[in-house]
Order: C-alpha cells, then structure tokens, then sequence
C-alpha cells in the first residue's frame, strides 16, 4: 500500500499507510521500522514525497529482516516454554478465544501465543462487525483492541452487552494507561466479567498469567435475561396488552413523607415470564411502537393514580415518555389534558419525565408541545440527567421543573470522586435554577444521609423501596408510616 500511493504520488494515502504501519510495528515493539514509518508519514504530511524515497527503501530493508524473525517468532509462539502448569490452568476455563483486532500482524502474534498455550478454538476477526458474526460461535474469552476503525472497542462491548455475552474480557491498546483505566471502569459499569488491560506488545508470558487468572465461576450473574424478544411479539404484546405498570415511591429527603411514585411498566410475556423494560423499550422506539406504549401506561397510571386520590392518597404520578413521542405528535399536549379529564384528575398531579435515545424527532415540535404542557400545569422532569443526552443544554431550552439524577452517580457517590463531583454539581446547579432536584438509586442509608446533606430534596431507590404493582402501595405506604414514627 505504501509503494502504491507513492507511485500514484497520493500523499494522502502515503500518510494513512505510514501511520497505520508505525502502529503495527511498534505493537510489535519494531522500533527501528516505526521510526522510519513516522518520517514517512511526517514527509507524507508536508507533500514532500520525493524526500521518502530513501526511507521507503529503508523501510523494505527492515520489512525484509523483520519478516524472518516474525515467522520464527510465530513458530515459537506456537511451540511455547509457558509451564505445564499454566497451561493446565488455562486449560479447565478457556476452551475459545476470539481475538479482534485490525492490525493483522498483532493478530497474528495473539492467535499464535494462544495457540501455544494449547487453546483449542482461536477465532480472529479484523473489524468489530466481523467479530459479532463469529459471536454465534460459543466464545469463553473476548480479546480486543480498543482503537479500530469504523466499529471502535468501546462500541464493540456495547453490541456485546446487548447480544447479552456472558463470558470474560481483555483488552489491549497501544494508548495510554488512562485510556485502558476508563475503557475497564466501563466494562465493570455493564458488569462484564473484565479480566485485564493489557498494553501492547503483549508478551506471550504475560499473556498466560492472565488467562490462568480466569475462573468460569466468576462470571457475573447478571439479571434473568428473557430469550430475545421479537418485533412480531412486541406488536402483538401491545395489540392485547400484555403489560403491567409497576410503581416505585418517591419520597421527601427531610420529612420522609411520600410526594408520588414512577411508573415502570414490566411485560408479562405469556411464555417469556416478567420482561424488564431495558429489554423492550429500545425495540419499541426503533420501530415505532413506543407511542402506543406509552398510550397504554398513560392510561394504566392515571386509572391508578385515581383510584389512590380516592383512597385519600395525595400523591403524584411521574411516567417516562421518550422525547421523540411528544415531537411526533402535535396534538401531545391535548391527549394528556383529555386523559387527565377523563380520568378527573389535574395536571399538577402529573410529572412527565422525558427521556432521550437521541432518536429525537422534530425539535421544534417537541418545543412547542412541552412549552405548551407547562402552560397547563403539568410538570416536566429531565430524567438520568449526566448521562446520554440529557445534560446542560437541555436545561436552557426546555421548562424542566425537576431535575432527576442518574442513579448511577448516587450509587457510586461515595467510592468515585468523579461521580461525587458531577452529583454534587447536578445539585448546585438545580438548586440555581429554582428545580426540584431527585435523586435516584439511593440503595442504602449512607446514601441518603449524603444527599440530604449536600440538598437533594426527592429520594428514589431500593433502599426506599422497590418498583411494586399499584394495589401492593397501600400496604407498603401503612409499613412506611409506622417505620416513621419509630425513628
Ligand atoms: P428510569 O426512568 O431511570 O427508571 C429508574 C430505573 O432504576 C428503574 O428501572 C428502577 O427499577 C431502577 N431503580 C430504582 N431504584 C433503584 C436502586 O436503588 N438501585 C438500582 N440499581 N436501580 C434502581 P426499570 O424499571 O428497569 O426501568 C428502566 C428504564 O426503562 C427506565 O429508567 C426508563 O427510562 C425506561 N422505562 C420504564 N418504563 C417506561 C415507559 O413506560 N416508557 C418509556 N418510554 N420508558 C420506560
Ligand atoms: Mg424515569
Ligand atoms: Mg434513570
């Protein structure tokens, strides 16, 4: 490729081949041929294609005697010292490996150290996509670098998380420590079964140490995973809908008083069991059924939440709309009201906390709608705010009157100093803006203790009490009053 764009004198191309071959080779720890790759890739840069002549030619110098060693070296590989013992480690957990990586020569040394250490099915793939392809095969271990093309490692892991992959992680990069510090705090945050970060080269050796470390019984239990569901179910679950709106309390951080619930609907699939909506809501919005979901939970809530106000239970009721819903329909703002009517309740009794997949639809219609539901009264929350796309500028454009942080900063509060940071300023910056400020997945009374400290004043989580079906409240709220008073 080299040779080529010089000859048809593309600097550009010159460049992009120098650069990925400087990579390669000092993966490989090829020094010398890396440093002639930089010059190249420096002249590429300035036009000056005449001056890499020498350098190429240098170039296929150390190509030559590098490619002789590298055979020699993948035989040896493949032969392996590494201890009986090491092997025989590997040997009880790791039965298939995939590698996925774009730099072949990297690949081919990582294919042949695990080869040597006597793995029985090695898959290699040089792009992201054509790993998942291999996915259907049973893979023990994921190897993969962070930095390709197109499909890069982090977006890898996250189509691993929705294939629901259950086996172990390593990954490799020719970057900075930094770099694999953050891609391993987010292999733990989708609670992979992350076993290492390595730094290329990779030394067979060390190679070894890490796969020995892998124990089959360490890999999480992650929450029953329902076999993939279908578009063709889903239609059909809505068509009779087969969903249940599960309620979790929110409460008043000072007074611990009961202020409203959330509405999470579940789906009882006839064959299936009880569905989690992080494993629904995502086909529901990509293919157009969100809208006549949230129909339906709309109208299960506010049954629900009528049947409480008559019981004398003077609550509100926060649901989860998807923002595209209201820039899709104009007339959002008026099926609510008739809704509300129907069911006689008013629009301060309702929160509707907007939550974005960055499938948004018309802006300037959504805009007009939530100016128009404030207008009426009814409340707007920006839910996970610091996460995705709910963050600071929503907050300009948007009347939003409550401000609902991720439960993932709350629950990481008190062992992350960034997460404490983007909670604590969440708060501040609420607290400016005259919101009420909620904070959800407060799993334990420390939590609590923390965010009534630092001024959060609307409490959400398990610690409070998990999401339940609506007649179960009453029971739970008679519970909540007595702990109350024992306090
Ligand atoms: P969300 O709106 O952020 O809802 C909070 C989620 O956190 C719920 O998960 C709840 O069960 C969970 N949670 C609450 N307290 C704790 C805690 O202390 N610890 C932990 N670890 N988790 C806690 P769930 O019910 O699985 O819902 C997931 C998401 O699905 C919701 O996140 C919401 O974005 C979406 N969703 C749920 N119902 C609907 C709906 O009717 N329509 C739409 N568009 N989205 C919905
Ligand atoms: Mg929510
Ligand atoms: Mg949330």
């Amino acid at each position: 490729e080299i040779h080529s764009a010089y000859d048809n004198n593309d600097a550009a191309k010159l460049d992009f081949w120098a650069h990925r071959f400087k990579s390669s080779m000092s993966a490989i720890g090829a020094d010398i041929a890396a440093n002639v790759c930089r010059q190249i890739e420096l002249l590429a840069k300035e036009n000056d294609l005449a001056a890499t002549v020498p350098l190429i030619e240098k170039l296929e110098c150390q190509v030559e005697v590098l490619e002789k060693r590298l055979k020699k070296i993948l035989v040896e590989l493949e032969k392996s010292q590494t201890k009986a013992a090491v092997k025989r480690a590997i040997e009880t957990n790791v039965g298939s490996v995939l590698v996925v990586d774009d730099d072949l020569v990297v690949q081919g040394m990582m294919v042949a150290a695990l080869r040597g250490l006597g793995i029985a099915n090695v898959y290699s793939a040089s792009s992201g996509k054509a790993g998942l392809t291999l996915m259907n095969n049973e893979i023990d271990v994921v190897i993969c670098d962070l930095k390709m093309p197109e499909m890069d490692g982090v977006e890898f892991l996250r189509h691993l998380v929705s294939r629901h992959y259950r086996g172990a992680i390593i990954l490799l990069s020719g970057e900075d420590s930094r770099i694999l510090n953050a891609a391993r705090q987010l292999a733990n945050a989708h609670s992979f079964y992350f076993v290492a970060a390595l730094q290329k080269p990779v030394e067979q050796l060390e190679l070894a140490g890490v796969l020995a470390k892998i124990n089959r019984k360490q890999i999480p239990i992650v929450k029953s995973l329902p076999s993939k569901v279908s578009l063709q179910e889903l239609e059909k679950a809505i068509a009779e809908d087969q969903f249940v709106v599960y309620y979790q309390p929110k409460i008043d951080t000072y007074s611990k008083q009961l202020l409203g619930v959330e509405s999470l609907v579940r789906w009882q699939h006839p064959d299936k069991g009880f569905i989690l909506p992080d494993d629904f809501i995502p086909l529901a919005e990509e293919n157009g059924l969100i809208d006549a979901l949230t129909d339906l939970v709309v109208d299960a809530s506010f049954a629900q939440l009528n049947r409480w106000r008559s019981q004398g239970i003077d609550i509100t009721v926060s649901i989860n709309i998807a923002v595209g819903t209201i820039g899709r329909q104009i007339d959002f703002p008026e099926r609510i009201m008739a809704l509300l009517d129907v069911h006689q309740l008013e629009p301060q009794n309702v929160i509707l906390e907007l939550t974005e997949s960055g499938l948004m639809g018309d802006i300037a219609i959504s805009l007009d709608a939530l100016v128009r539901l404030r207008l009426k009264g009814i409340n707007l929350s920006i839910d996970d705010f610091g996460t995705g796309y709910s963050t600071f500028r929503q907050l300009q454009g948007i009347p939003f009157t409550e401000l609902k942080i991720d439960k993932e900063f709350v629950m990481n509060a008190s062992t992350d100093i960034s997460s404490r940071a983007i909670l604590e300023s969440s708060i501040l910056l609420g607290q400016k803006l005259g919101m009420k400020l909620v904070a959800e997945g407060v799993e334990s009374l420390d939590d609590w203790k923390l965010l009534k400290k630092l001024g959060c004043h609307i409490l959400q989580g398990f610690h409070i009490s998990r999401p339940m079906p609506g007649e179960e409240l009453d029971a739970w709220l008679k519970k909540w009053k007595a702990s109350m008073t024992n306090h």
